[in-house]
């Protein structure tokens, strides 16, 4: 049997574990059924209900609240039914085999979401966001992410789309007419017209570019000698910033690495303890894993220890990474008494601190956010993906082109043409236009019973 989209779909939608509530979700054309086959009743619309949730020989299964949300008025568009019962893993995976017993299958991760999408509940970038808003690592990537589930992000994708068809209509009108076509693309409005979509896509771009640093962030690579202070910088510089560090284990072998968070800026640091003295194949194997991540790190910050180290010493480490994005630490300088500060224009750049005393820690910090341009969240970030990021990219590259076909050509058919491709991309941002094989990659990395 394979699933279908008229199925009717359940799932536990809480974490697994214990806690004070578990929720079951029902959602499809069976929901009116498994209600009254669980507790003898469909529930009023829209309020908590007590009920007594009873097995298939009429025994007593769990008690909690049962909510009802007639189609199409719910989150996935269709009949939905939440029951709220006591939060233990066993009682809810038991009411949840029940509704399965009643004719619901178990729901596919982000299936609920699909529903909603393909309802039109919420169009794919708000789908995303709600994602993002759950993933989110810090307050300000929450922020963005709610804005953009609010729909900000797409009312601006929605608006600059307008602009764009707009345009193109009337220059495709103006086509129609061989003998107005030269006045009509002549007239200057339509420069204007170009360029202040031009303007416009500018800014969604430099708001979504933010939203997917404070999303995907960047990649650090803390390199150097052993002693030379990796660890100390590390907390030195998740511990400022009051930032979760979590350890997300590998084998000893594998890369280390830690998320800590610089004024909502995701850094991914990678710990390359490892690249030392590899002998035997696994290790080797574990090498070969810290080059690759450091081949495609956004900043390598190579750490020296300044008391042992003169300043050309540094100079040649660094050259040893090639033309690969090094940052060259000076540590320790409440030893060396060197000055604390950075050398910007240098190559590669030299910044001196001490990680003992945090001196020089803030002029890394704002070095490690201009490095990716990124600036403190605002109140207009608004999340958004790499994939939307790229597509506003293709929308930027259709503009441009637009405009040159119109001022250096006058070719109104090729500009109505880039104008029908910047619009295209904008509608794979919002789901307008879309590929099961997009839709299947964005909605199975969401979690189950969401
Ligand atoms: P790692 O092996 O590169 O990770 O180095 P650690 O962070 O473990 O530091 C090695 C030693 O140097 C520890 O004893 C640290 O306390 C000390 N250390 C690290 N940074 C500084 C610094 O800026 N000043 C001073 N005085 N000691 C430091």
């Amino acid at each position: 049997m394979t699933n279908s989209d008229n199925d009717t779909i359940a799932a536990v939608a809480t974490p697994p574990g214990r806690g004070g509530i578990a929720i079951v979700r029902v959602s499809g054309a069976l929901v009116g059924n498994i209600a009254s086959a669980l507790f003898g009743n469909i529930p009023r619309a829209r309020t908590a209900t007590f009920v007594h949730v009873r097995d298939d020989a009429e025994q007593p299964l769990d008690d909690g609240l049962a909510l009802y949300f007639p189609a199409p008025h719910s989150f996935t568009g269709e009949d939905v039914l939440e029951l709220h019962g006591h939060g233990g893993p066993v009682i809810a995976d038991m009411v949840l085999e029940r509704v399965l017993q009643l004719g619901a299958r178990q729901a596919e991760p982000g299936e609920f979401s699909q529903r909603a999408f393909l309802n039109d509940k919420m169009d794919l970038a708000q789908a995303e966001a709600l994602a993002d808003l759950i993933d989110s690592g810090s307050k300000q990537a929450a922020r963005a992410a709610l804005r953009s589930l609010r729909g900000e992000f797409s009312e601006r994708v929605n608006e600059l789309s307008q602009e764009i068809v707009r345009l193109r209509t009337f220059v495709e009108a103006a086509i129609d007419f061989p003998e107005e076509e030269l006045d009509v693309l002549a007239d200057e409005k339509i420069v204007v017209q170009l360029d202040e979509i031009a303007m416009q896509l500018a800014e969604i771009r430099q708001r979504a570019q933010q939203g997917c640093l404070l999303r995907d962030g960047m990649t650090v690579v803390i390199a150097g000698k052993p002693n030379a202070g990796k660890s100390s910088l590390l907390n030195r510089l998740a511990g400022y910033d009051a930032a979760i560090v979590t350890h997300i284990p590998g084998t000893t072998r594998d890369v280390v690495r830690e998320r800590i968070t610089v004024d909502g800026l995701p850094l991914h640091v990678l710990d390359t303890a490892g690249l030392t003295d590899a002998t035997d194949v696994v290790e080797k194997e574990g090498v070969r894993r810290a080059r690759d991540a450091m081949a495609s790190a956004d900043r390598i910050l190579l750490v020296v220890d300044t008391v042992d180290t003169a300043e050309d010493t540094a100079d040649n480490a660094a050259a040893e990474f090639g033309d690969m994005p090094v940052t060259v630490i000076r540590n320790k300088i409440d030893l060396s008494g060197e000055p604390a500060g950075i050398e910007n224009e240098s190559m590669p750049p030299v910044i001196r601190i001490s990680a003992k005393t945090g001196t020089g820690l803030n002029e890394l910090r704002r070095h490690l956010k201009e490095c990716v341009g990124f600036q403190a969240a605002g109140t207009g970030t608004l999340s958004a993906r790499r994939r939307h990021v790229q597509a506003l990219d293709i929308v930027d590259g259709h503009v441009k082109e637009a405009r040159h076909q119109l001022v250096k050509n006058a070719a109104g058919e090729l500009m109505a043409e880039e104008l029908r491709l910047a619009h295209r991309a904008l509608g794979e941002i919002t789901g307008e236009f879309t590929t099961e094989d997009l839709l299947s990659s964005i909605f199975s990395t969401f979690c189950i019973g969401k």
